[in-house]
């Protein structure tokens, strides 16, 4: 069982949720939100090794280019512009796709590699933990989780801590996974983006459910919307000052025993729901 643990939002506590269920459920831990990883914070992984995410971006050899401007054309991404002495590469714009080097009836373009990012690897407390972490300035981020998610075994059970929202992040890790759990909290905000979440998972044809974070016993906007469009709520996790602390400690919660009890009983609703093994 793969588990992708999304939020249509930021600050629902998603990661927090991840890091404890991969705990608890006994499971590897991939941190795809590779532009805020921070979920070894908290798990906090020994021999780390980690490996660099190459992109190919293209190369003009001007000794065969006509500048005749058919590459330009053909980019998608506006990542070439022509001049008049040159044909010039905006490498952030890039999405290495070769399409460039297809048009070129010349052959004058080869391709050469440079890093966007980085995957790293390690053990927390017998689990296994990885992460993509992508470079500052780089806007694209689904190489770096591509490259994060190669590294996922078939046979393993796996929390994919997936990016917040629901842009082309969210959909790279949704498309490794079995089932999908949203976390939202009780707020309007939360509930707008839980809903854009739903419409999401629903397009992807995952079998989802979903959990009430930093609860204080108001959650009826989202029970109510639960309710009316099936969608099965596990329950909730309450929000306390003792929890915060821990957070900003960069601790489990796992370490209080209120919340390792809420975290088992969850573990169990997760297998049930998901006929998880
Ligand atoms: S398509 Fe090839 S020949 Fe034409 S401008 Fe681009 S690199 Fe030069
Ligand atoms: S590889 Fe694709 S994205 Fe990059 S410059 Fe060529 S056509 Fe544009």
């Amino acid at each position: 069982m793969k588990l992708c643990i999304l939020s249509g939002k930021g600050g629902t506590g998603k990661t927090t949720l991840a890091v404890n269920l991969a705990y608890t459920l006994n499971c590897a831990y991939y941190d795809c939100d590779v532009e805020e990883p921070n979920g070894f914070i908290f798990l906090n992984p020994m021999a780390v090794s980690a490996e660099e995410t190459l992109v190919d971006y293209p190369c003009v050899d001007y000794s065969l280019c006509t500048l005749c401007k058919d590459c330009v054309t053909a980019c998608q991404f506006n990542a070439l512009a022509a001049t008049k002495k040159e044909i010039l590469l905006f490498k952030e714009l890039c999405h290495g796709c070769h399409a460039c080097s297809l048009a070129c009836s010349e052959g004058a373009i080869t391709f050469a590699k440079r890093a966007v990012g980085v995957v790293e690897k390690g053990r927390s407390n017998g689990i296994f933990a990885a992460r993509g972490v992508l470079n500052i300035g780089e806007p694209m981020a689904v190489p770096v989780i591509k490259h994060l998610l190669k590294q996922l075994k078939s046979s393993e059970d796996a929390i994919l801590d997936c990016a917040p929202g629901t842009s082309c992040n969210a959909v790279t890790t949704l498309r490794h996974a079995d089932a999908a759990l949203i976390v939202t909290e009780p707020t309007v905000f939360g509930l707008n983006d839980m809903e854009i979440a739903v419409e999401l998972l629903n397009h992807v044809g995952l079998p989802f459910a979903a959990l009430v974070n930093k609860s204080r016993g108001e959650d009826s906007l989202i029970t109510e919307y639960c309710g009316k469009n099936g969608i099965n709520l596990l329950g909730v996790i309450p929000f306390s000052k003792e929890a915060a602390i821990a957070y900003s400690k960069g601790k489990l919660l796992l370490e209080l025993p209120e919340y390792k009890l809420a975290f088992e009983a969850l573990s169990k609703q997760l297998k049930e729901a998901f006929a998880w093994n």
